[in-house]
């Protein structure tokens, strides 16, 4: 077999990470063994770049690396794989969780409209006031999926009340 392949460099740069999360994923298991030159060189085939870029793509749709590899393997061996850990069923737990995060996401900014609005200046004196829009009690402890109270943090540093 004639030693014909990418060059690290070269399929980190068509894919545009960096040798070091190349390396990385390599050693995650999420990229195959690559064949070596006669001079030891790796040499990666260009289904790696794509490899590269799905990893990439599943990253920014919020799969962790560890379900990406779980991914990966399910769609090289899709035949009897227990459909639960395939692209279907995965994406559809991370669309219910996105979704989740939009609909606390849209109530917090809302939140920070309304106290935008009503030019709430000190949370304290915010909590203190019954004409401020601001959800304080809701906010601290309706859903335990709502973690919104260090995105109030930027309010603190002004003073005055609404
Ligand atoms: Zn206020």
């Amino acid at each position: 077999m004639t030693a014909t392949g990418l060059r690290s460099g070269q399929v980190a740069d068509a894919a545009g990470v960096n040798l070091q999360t190349l390396r990385y994923y390599e050693r995650r298991g999420l990229l195959s063994e690559p064949d070596r030159s006669p001079g030891g060189h790796r040499l990666y085939s260009p289904e790696t770049v794509t490899v590269l870029r799905v990893i990439k793509a599943a990253q920014r749709l919020g799969f962790t690396l560890e379900e990406i590899s779980d991914l990966l393997e399910a769609g090289r061996h899709r035949h009897g794989q227990n459909p639960d850990a395939g692209l279907q069923a995965r994406a559809k737990e991370k669309l219910d969780d996105v979704e989740a995060k939009i609909a606390d996401l849209t109530v917090i900014a809302a939140s920070l409209q309304s106290a935008l609005d009503a030019g709430c200046d000190d949370l304290i004196d915010c909590a203190h006031s019954p004409t401020c829009p601001l959800p304080f009690a809701d906010l601290a402890s309706d859903s335990p999926s709502i973690t919104v109270l260090p995105l109030a943090e930027g309010l603190v540093s002004n003073r005055g009340c609404c």
